[in-house]
């Protein structure tokens, strides 16, 4: 949940410093991935456990393609397994997609393409909705410099908004996202910024902890998670953002490494 960088600062560790990667489960099961940043690896070590010796599918959902959100994937074990079927969902065309993530994973960076033995599927995530068994994925266009996609998953156990890297203040963007995080049980915002430093940031692709609570009190949503903390904000720094944004709106709590958020 930290932008930009992972931060294993001492002063960092009680809301902890890992890059954006959430991991979605319903009904007890793993059923999406949001963001494969830092995070991603130890999810992945947890997966592969939890596998056994049976094969297993997952479905990552990918914001874009800045480093913090997809620098885990190198690291991500079931990558690395014949058993298991990785379906992996991004706003933009599959050939772009394919050719950020092999990058990544080429020659001077990374070289490691060549060793994946998992059933990988790529597919555009779009307006008209994806279906996974019992739930549905809405992609949705996000303000973020280079473009950033958000998602609202649709299921009978609730609703989750995933909304990070979002600039507001363009008014069809912001539309946009009010229309998709109506009534959500969840919403996960791009909170890095407080209102004070935000002024000196507009442009750089992300928001406060106002806007998201404004929001959230606006469209009808059940709980606020602040997401994507600043990697230069301390524990203290990130505890205080929570509390002002909890006098806007009650039910908001700043997303924290391991903890598990239950509908
Ligand atoms: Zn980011
Ligand atoms: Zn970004």
């Amino acid at each position: 949940m930290r932008g930009g960088t992972p931060t294993p600062d001492v002063s960092k560790l009680a809301y902890g410093g890992h890059t954006p990667c959430v991991e979605v489960r319903l009904g007890g099961q793993l059923k999406l991935i949001l963001d494969a940043g830092s995070g991603l690896r130890s999810l992945g070590a947890a997966m592969e456990a939890e596998r056994g010796d049976s094969p297993a599918e997952a479905h990552l959902f990918l914001s874009h393609f800045h480093w913090d959100h997809i620098q885990g994937l190198p690291f991500f074990a079931p990558l690395y397994s014949p058993d298991w079927r990785l379906t992996i969902h991004s706003g933009r065309p599959v050939p772009e997609v394919q050719a950020a993530l092999a990058t990544q994973m080429s020659h001077p960076y990374f070289p490691a393409a060549a060793t994946v033995r998992a059933q990988l599927e790529h597919r555009q995530a779009g307006r008209t909705g994806a279906k996974i068994d019992d739930l549905s994925v809405l992609a949705f266009a996000l303000n973020h410099p280079g473009g950033s996609t958000g998602y609202r998953i649709d299921s009978p156990y609730g609703s989750i908004v995933f909304a990070t890297d979002h600039e507001h203040g363009d008014p069809a963007g912001d539309s946009r996202l009010r229309l998709h995080v109506q009534d959500a049980d969840i919403l996960i915002y791009d909170s890095q910024y407080t209102p004070a430093e935000y002024e000196f940031k507009k442009g750089w692709g992300h928001s406060t902890w106002l806007e998201g609570a404004r929001l959230a009190a606006s469209a009808g949503v059940k709980q606020l998670i602040l997401f994507h903390h600043d990697p230069e904000r301390d524990d203290d720094g990130v505890s205080r953002l929570e509390e002002a944004a909890m006098s806007v709106f009650p039910n908001t709590i700043a997303a924290r490494e391991g903890v598990l958020t239950v509908i």
